[in-house]
This record gives structure tokens, sequence and C-alpha cells, in this order.
């Protein structure tokens, strides 16, 4: 099981999820983040910290966007760890 990165994320990237990471599991793809699935422990301290609500559970997401599970997986393999906060997209 992991924790997710949907929809809400996308041109978002607030990234105060990220500095909570106790496994640094969030990788950096040009709209949004992703979680890697074979690194998250499911500890969820990340998902208060999201402002929109972008994080979720694999077992919690939303029908809508069941897609993301492999959109985190296959971004996540394609993107660079991140780590620190960074200065959001929506303020650029
Ligand atoms: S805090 Fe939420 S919207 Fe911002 S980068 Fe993290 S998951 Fe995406
Ligand atoms: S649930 Fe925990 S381990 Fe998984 S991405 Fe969020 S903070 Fe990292």
């Amino acid at each position: 099981m992991t924790h997710v990165v949907a929809q809400p994320c996308v041109g978002c990237r607030y990234t105060d999820c990220v500095v909570v990471c106790p496994v640094e599991c969030f990788y950096e793809g040009e709209k949004m983040l992703y979680i890697h699935p074979e690194e998250c422990i499911d500890c969820e301290a990340c998902v208060p910290e999201c402002p929109v609500e972008a994080i979720f559970h694999e077992d919690n997401l939303p029908d809508e966007w069941k897609e993301y599970v492999q959109i985190n997986a296959d971004g996540a393999e394609n993107s660079e760890v991140i780590t620190e906060k960074k200065t959001p997209l929506a303020d650029n």
C-alpha cells in the first residue's frame, strides 16, 4: 500500500508535504509531485500538510482519481526526489 498524490496537486506544488516525509519519497514532476509507492511507509504525516487535500491513502482514493495510482508510480520512477519546500507554482 501507499499514499497517492491526486489531481488537486496539479499546477500547485506548495510542497508543504515533502518536508514532513520521514522517508523522502516525494518526487518532483513538471506540474505535480509524485509519491514512490515502494518507498512510502503510510505514516500519513503528509496528508494534513497539503492545503488542497491532494494526498490520499491508496484505499481511500476517490474513483475519479484512480488513474493517479499509476501516474504516481510512473512519475516517481522518472523524476528527481524532492526534500525541501519550494516556491509554489501559483506564486510564480
Ligand atoms: S502540499 Fe499538496 S498540492 Fe502541494 S505539492 Fe504537496 S501534495 Fe501537491
Ligand atoms: S504517507 Fe508518510 S511516507 Fe508516505 S509520502 Fe506521506 S509522509 Fe511520506
